[in-house]
């Protein structure tokens, strides 16, 4: 399954969502198109629900109770959210999300079975010390503990330097990279060629030399999904 997967992020509103749907028409049979949307968007997305799949950005770590504020995986089944980002660099960097509670975020979508897409990368200071295969294998192997290879879950490698900066990882490195991410989930979980997704600054004008790389299984978008014509334009560069 190859996937082109948006996040809106804290983005948009009713008029905005309405002007996307109306702009979405014709998508590609196998591919998953999906965009996350703002937790309280989603119940209004219903009509673009019809068109493509619908996720959130985030979920709790806890099962329910007094957790002001969150949203649980079992509330994410209730509606039917067809995924879930889970350890978006963003979450990471501002919200204190450590690979632990990722962990045990991944496990509550799993547990309720929405699709996870766990997101990876490193810094630009790491990026900088060579340090991107360490910083990778770490996220791995504590974001995966005590999940199997019969989990249902994929991986958006978005190096943090390139999220919404303008800036992209080469096609070389972006290639090799997700070929090292496949490498690893074998080697933790067992698990055979695990959907790796690239994200950072993904548009229509970058997304040919991306998307259909040999490692690559699509793409997390952030910026460039918030606006149909240029999202589609992107799915229609997946071969
Ligand atoms: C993202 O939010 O996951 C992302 C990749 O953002 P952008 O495409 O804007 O860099």
């Amino acid at each position: 399954m190859r996937y082109l997967l948006g996040n809106w992020k804290m983005n948009m509103s009713l008029s905005q969502i309405d002007k996307f749907t109306n702009g979405i028409e014709q998508l590609k049979p196998n591919i998953f198109v999906g965009v996350a949307v703002p937790s309280i968007y989603y119940a209004y997305c219903y009509k673009l629900k019809q068109k493509m799949s619908v996720g959130l950005q985030n979920v709790s770590e806890y099962v329910s109770g007094a957790y002001t504020g969150e949203i649980s995986a079992g509330m994410l089944e209730d509606v039917q959210a067809d995924f879930c980002l889970v350890g978006h660099s963003e979450r990471r960097q501002y919200f204190g999300e450590t690979d632990a509670r990722v962990n045990s975020k991944l496990k509550m979508l799993l547990s309720k079975n929405i699709l996870p897409v766990l997101c990876v990368g490193e810094t630009l200071e790491q990026y900088e010390a060579n340090e991107t295969r360490k910083v990778l294998n770490e996220q791995l192997t504590q974001g995966l503990a005590g999940i199997t290879a019969t989990d249902d879950f994929v991986i958006a490698y978005e190096p943090v330097w390139a999220i919404g900066t303008g800036k992209t990882a080469t096609e070389a490195e972006i290639d090799s990279t997700c070929g090292y991410i496949k490498e690893i989930v074998k080697q933790i979980l067992g698990k055979e060629n695990i959907a790796v997704l690239y994200g950072g600054s993904v548009k229509s004008t970058n997304s040919a030399g991306i998307v259909n790389l040999p490692n690559v299984d699509g793409a997390l978008v952030g910026g460039a999904s918030q606006n149909a014509d240029e999202f589609i334009k992107i799915l229609n560069i997946f071969k």
